[in-house]
């Protein structure tokens, strides 16, 4: 569930996390697969890495003049026909969608993937007043069912298993389905759903890319209920973070090359689509009424500041797949729906570091995903910054205060240091088995993990002696 994360709150739903060997195993499988795809995916290109570095220009020159693409952006979507709304938060937001849709008499709505509207609580205010709110994404739907949150940026279910999943449908239609027919289970979804996308009011989507020169939104999806959403019911809304914005096509184009490749290694999600404007005259299909709801919602505050990278992420996904601590206790675990490394900087600058302090430490600070991130954002440099700014601010829990006091006191006195270090590892020795520290159940911070014991000799020492070596005019090691 949403909500804060202290230490001990994030303990708890790990340790959760960690005794699931369910979640562990869906966990394992997804990730991986996810970090395989994109590894083949980016071979293909020509030079990748190029590309990487360009994107990451083109998100820092666009921020730099974020007002300025927003005013184009606003000016060529309304010439295109769209109503463009401005929300500073996500109260505002919602205040917008409710007074559209009871302007409307909107009695269903249906849902694209959104982790805007996630963000911002979408679902439940619009079901307090009494409008039916159903996702249509295949995984979103599945949370939905099962009354959950999304645990990963684009695969929002894979902590669900095939009976799960069998047992929700089965509940939904009113009959049992074998959970080892998926065909017949994607089937049910689709004939259920497309019941939905002919009686919904207005269609709500996220925004992948807008692109200020023709004012058109970009929606990138593997399933055709994005373009469903879009066309078939009257009215569509679309929600946008402040920094989903390009200048121009030119730009997109990049974006576009590396966020299906990050996130699941296809060259391009299964559709693409562009939306400009509402249905023209001469149009076969498409809504009535296009509105796009720009939303802040903290991220202009980032703006200037040493977090200001955190607002160049393409949300592809790359980061959560690579990083150790979100492979072994999933996106429930962070309390917010932006889990991972990504999770763990934007949560706490968006929703408050006094309610998610945790967060920044939930990272071993190995930067893999800074290696894989397709606009090589700094993400360890964050979480290092965040988590002064807990210590600055008197959040860390007392234990941890005095333990970290103890480490940086005894950091600063070399000698002193050495002498531990070498009584640790003559201490570790029982403990020791191929190289990884195996230690007993009572030292709660080896659970569920594996610990590389301390080399034989520190890096200081094998300095130390190949400069020796090297005095001595023998030869290095
Ligand atoms: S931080 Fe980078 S890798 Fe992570 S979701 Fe954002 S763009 Fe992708």
């Amino acid at each position: 569930m949403w909500g804060e994360r202290t230490f001990q709150a994030f303990r708890e739903a790990a340790r959760q996390a960690l005794s699931d060997g369910q979640i562990q195993q869906a966990l394992r499988g997804a990730t991986g697969r996810f970090r395989e795809e994109r590894v083949h995916a980016l071979q293909d290109l020509p030079d990748a890495d190029g590309l990487r570095d360009r994107l990451k220009a083109i998100r820092a020159a666009t921020l730099a003049r974020l007002a300025e693409h927003l005013t184009t952006f606003e000016r060529n979507a309304t010439a295109a026909g769209a109503r463009v709304h401005w929300a500073r938060d996500g109260a505002e937001a919602i205040a917008i969608i409710l007074a559209l849709a009871k302007e409307r008499q909107v009695r269903t709505v249906a849902k694209s993937k959104s982790m805007t509207a996630e963000e911002i609580n979408l679902n439940p205010a619009l079901e307090a007043e009494g409008i039916r709110t159903v996702e249509t994404d295949l995984g979103e739907w599945i949370v939905q069912l099962a009354q959950e949150h999304p645990t990963h940026i684009i695969a929002p279910a894979i902590h669900k298993t095939r009976e799960q999943v069998a047992a929700l449908f089965s509940e939904v239609a009113g009959e049992p389905l074998p959970p080892d027919n998926i065909p017949a289970l994607t089937a049910t979804a689709r004939r259920l759903l497309r019941d939905v996308f002919l009686t919904a009011d207005m269609g709500i989507t996220g925004v992948n890319i807008a692109v200020a020169e023709t004012g058109s939104i970009v929606l990138v999806t593997n399933e055709g209920n994005g373009r469903m959403v879009t066309t078939l019911p009257r009215v569509h809304v679309a929600i946008m973070g402040v920094e989903k914005v390009v200048p121009t096509w030119e730009e997109a184009a990049v974006w576009l090359q590396l966020l299906a490749r990050s996130a699941t290694g296809q060259p391009l999600s299964i559709y693409t689509s562009i939306l400009t404007g509402p249905a023209r005259a001469e149009d076969p299909d498409g809504p009535e009424e296009m509105h796009i709801i720009i939303l802040d919602n903290g991220r202009s505050r980032l703006v200037g500041t040493e977090y200001e990278e955190v607002l160049q992420c393409i949300r592809c996904g790359a980061c959560l797949n690579v990083c150790p601590v979100y492979r072994k206790v999933g996106g429930q675990t962070y309390g917010s729906p932006y889990s991972g490394p990504i999770g763990a900087v934007v949560t706490p600058l968006l929703f408050g570091l006094d309610r998610y302090f945790a967060l920044p430490h939930a990272s071993t600070l190995c930067g893999a995903c800074l290696e894989v991130c397709p606009v090589r954002i700094d993400l360890p440099r964050m979480l290092l910054s965040l988590r002064r700014d807990v210590a600055e601010r008197g959040l860390l829990p007392a234990r941890d205060r005095k333990l970290e006091q103890g480490i940086a006191w005894l950091m600063r006195h070399p000698r002193l240091y050495r002498w531990v270090m070498r009584g640790v590892r003559l201490l570790q020795r029982p403990f020791v088995r191929e190289g990884r520290l195996h230690l007993p159940a009572p030292l709660h911070f080896a659970a569920g993990r594996d610990v590389p014991a301390l080399a034989p000799r520190s890096f200081m020492e094998l300095w130390r002696a190949t400069e020796q070596q090297h005095a001595d005019g023998s030869p290095s090691m």
